[in-house]
């Protein structure tokens, strides 16, 4: 990551306190983080918790690299260095989501373990949540449901994680969810339950 150049910038303190916030919200902000191979899941869960979540009047809202990678991080690519920045960007918008009180959903599949720590750390103790979205690499590229895997194979993406670029699992998540064992609702069960433990959750 380059030095940032703006030496004379001042952090500007909000006027509106995280207690303040949670009251009226009703809710603590937090990071549920859902990091994995791809096909492991993290899409399906991630849009399936926020349902969940807005059925039961939270406000949440999910960051997924497939849609980030269309926009914010348009730019980069699969390098390396490309993955470390996508994930730099979208941690710091995460944190922006949870700082507002929001329950931010982040879909990606973050294969560095040192960039998933850097994330960790921009959140307050407790409210960095993450999700191991695990299935074996056999399974992932059975599903194949964008065909990447077939792909890859075939040479025509390179750089591709669990194939031709490395993921490193997180040693040790909050939680890990075995998708070729679970059911979609099973997994959402089980993130809920762990919000519910979470610092500061306000009761149902
Ligand atoms: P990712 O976002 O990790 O790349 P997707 O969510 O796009 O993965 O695709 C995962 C595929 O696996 C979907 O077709 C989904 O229906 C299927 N699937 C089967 N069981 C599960 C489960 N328990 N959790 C999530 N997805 C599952």
């Amino acid at each position: 990551m380059r030095e940032s150049p703006n030496r004379d910038i001042f952090r500007t303190r909000s006027q509106v306190t995280p207690v303040e916030r949670n009251r009226r919200n009703g809710q603590a902000g937090c990071v549920v983080w859902l990091t994995g191979l791809s096909a492991a899941g993290k899409s399906t869960i991630a849009a399936a918790l926020e349902r969940a979540l807005f059925d039961r009047h939270k406000l949440a809202c999910v960051l997924d690299g497939d849609n980030t990678r269309q926009g914010l991080c348009s730019d980069l690519g699969f390098s390396p260095a490309d993955r470390r920045e996508n994930i730099r960007r979208v941690r710091e918008v995460a944190r922006l989501f949870a700082d507002a009180g929001i329950i931010c959903i982040a879909a990606f599949i973050s294969p560095y373990r040192a960039d998933r720590k850097a994330a960790r750390r921009l959140l307050p103790r407790g409210k960095f949540i993450e999700v191991h979205v695990n299935a074996p690499l056999a399974v992932c590229e059975r599903r194949d449901p964008k065909g990447l895997y077939a792909k890859a194979r075939a040479g025509k993406i390179k750089d591709f994680t669990g194939i031709s670029a490395p993921y490193e699992p997180p040693s040790n998540p909050e939680l890990e969810l075995r998708t070729d064992l679970l059911s979609v609702a099973e997994c959402v069960a089980a993130i809920l339950e762990r919000l519910e433990k979470m610092p500061g959750a306000p009761e149902k």
